[in-house]
Order: C-alpha cells, then structure tokens, then sequence
C-alpha cells in the first residue's frame, strides 16, 4: 500500500492538474475518485473547453467539484454534470474505486468499500487522510 502511493499519485489525471494550476488551486481527494474526477473534468471541457477549476474536495463523504463555466449561461448544465458525478462519487469507494457506502468511522465520513471501512474501523481511530 505505501510503495503505492507514488504511482497512484502519477496517475492522477495530468489535464486536471494543469487546470488547477491554472487557479492556484489543489486537489483534495482520495484515488478512488481520480477516475470519476477525469472522466467529469472531459464532460465539462467537451461543453466548455475553457471552463475554470477551483476545488476538488470531500466534504461529508461528499465529492466536491467547484468549477465555473466561461458563460453563465452553462451554469446549469455544468450543475447537472457535476451533480451526476458527486452522486456516483457517493457510491464509489475514495481509497480504491470499488463500490461502497457512505459511513461515518470516528466522525469522519467517507464513502468506503468493505475492505476499506473493516481497515478503517480496525484502525480503531480517525482513518488516515489520503496523501494529498
Ligand atoms: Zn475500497
């Protein structure tokens, strides 16, 4: 798991780095959602090619995706992007990918598989934060 981290870290999606670059922003999540943040970030781009980034977090378990399109004329469709993506992010474990469910573990809540929420119980104590 730990020898892991460097690749799991350089597989984060290079065009959603330099979009929040661009902002001065930072990336707050953990791998299991690279994939839906990447695959989020290509639906918004295919609308909106110059659209601004600014957060990529988890708030309660929940993804969250601020992103603002160049006209304010997109503003709901990019609302119903993103509100898609947070929905499947909620059923998505944020360590792996894997399905899973939203449980709060010692107050902190995550969205985590089977396998993560036993590591995360046994751990006994706030479930380490994803590498950032
Ligand atoms: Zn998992």
């Amino acid at each position: 798991m730990e020898e892991d981290k460097e690749c799991e870290v350089d597989a984060l999606p290079g065009r959603v780095v330099t979009r929040m670059t661009m902002t001065g922003h930072a990336m707050r999540c953990g791998e299991g959602w690279f994939a839906l943040v990447e695959e989020l970030d290509r639906a918004l781009a295919a609308l909106d090619p110059g659209y601004r980034l600014f957060a990529i977090a988890r708030t309660g378990g929940a993804l969250v995706f601020d992103a603002e399109p160049s006209s304010p004329e997109l503003a709901n469709r990019f609302a119903a992007i993103v509100g898609s993506a947070s929905e499947a992010a909620s059923r998505n474990c944020e360590v792996c990918g894997e399905p899973g469910e939203r449980s709060a573990i010692c107050g902190v809540v995550e969205v985590l598989c089977a396998e993560h929420r036993a590591a995360a119980e046994a751990a006994g104590r706030r479930h380490r934060e994803p590498p950032y």
